[in-house]
C-alpha cells in the first residue's frame, strides 16, 4: 500500500479486515468516511460500538440479541414443542420472513465441518441438549441448516444425537438448490422447504 497518513492507514487496513472487502474498496470506503462530518462519521462510529456493547447471545437459544432471554424464546405465545435449528442469526430473520413458523429457535453459530476443522463442540450444540434436559415440552427439532455436505452432516449428526431422547428430528425438504443459502431464499421457497419437511 502507498504511503498514507498513519490514521488513515489504519482505517484502511480496519475496513480491508471486513469480509468481501479487498484493499481498493477499502481505500474507497476510507475516503468516502473522511468526507462525511463529524456528526456523520461520530454516527458510524458510535453504531459499530453501540451494537457490539448491547447485543449478546441468548441465553437459551444462541440467537443474537438486545435482551436475554431473545424475544423468541420469552414470547409464551410461540410454540415451545418445536425448535427449529439453523447456523446464524441472519437464518432466524430469513425464517421469520415467511411468517407461518411459530416455533422457537436455536442458533447453531456454525456446522460442523471436518476440514475445517470444525467439531460438534465448536458450535452452540451442547447448549441444545442442555436446554432439551431442562425443558420436556419439545416434541420436534426441525434441522434447517443450509443444504450443503457441512448442513446436511450437522443434520444427520443433531439426528443421531438425540435419537435415544425420542424427540422427533426433521430435516427440511431441497426447496433450496443445493448449496445455497437459507438466509437468501424467497419465502415461497422456504415456506415450501419447511412444509416438506422429513423425519430423519
Ligand atoms: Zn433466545
Amino acid at each position: 500500500m502507498r504511503e498514507y497518513p498513519r490514521p488513515l492507514n489504519r482505517l484502511v487496513n480496519e475496513l480491508s479486515k471486513l469480509p468481501g472487502i479487498g484493499g481498493k474498496t477499502a481505500q474507497r470506503l476510507a475516503f468516502h468516511i473522511l468526507s462525511l462530518s463529524d456528526q456523520e462519521a461520530g454516527e458510524l462510529a458510535n453504531a459499530i460500538v453501540g451494537a457490539k456493547k448491547s447485543l449478546h447471545y441468548c441465553s437459551i437459544c444462541g440467537n443474537l440479541t438486545d435482551q436475554d432471554p431473545c424475544i423468541y424464546c420469552s414470547d409464551e405465545s410461540r410454540d415451545p414443542s418445536v425448535i427449529c435449528v439453523v447456523e446464524t442469526p441472519q437464518d432466524v430473520i430469513a425464517m421469520e420472513r415467511i411468517r407461518e413458523y411459530k416455533g422457537r429457535y436455536h442458533v447453531l453459530h456454525g456446522v460442523i465441518s471436518p476440514a475445517e476443522g470444525t467439531g460438534p463442540n465448536d458450535i452452540n450444540l451442547k447448549s441444545l441438549i442442555v436446554r432439551l434436559q431442562k425443558d420436556d415440552r419439545v416434541k420436534e427439532i426441525i434441522v434447517a441448516t443450509n443444504p450443503n455436505i457441512e448442513g446436511e452432516a450437522t443434520a444427520m449428526y443433531i439426528a443421531r444425537l438425540l435419537k435415544p431422547t425420542g424427540i422427533k428430528v426433521t430435516r427440511i425438504a431441497h426447496g433450496i438448490p443445493v448449496g445455497g443459502d437459507l438466509e437468501y431464499a424467497d419465502e415461497v421457497t422456504l415456506l415450501k422447504a419447511m412444509e416438506g419437511r422429513r423425519e430423519l
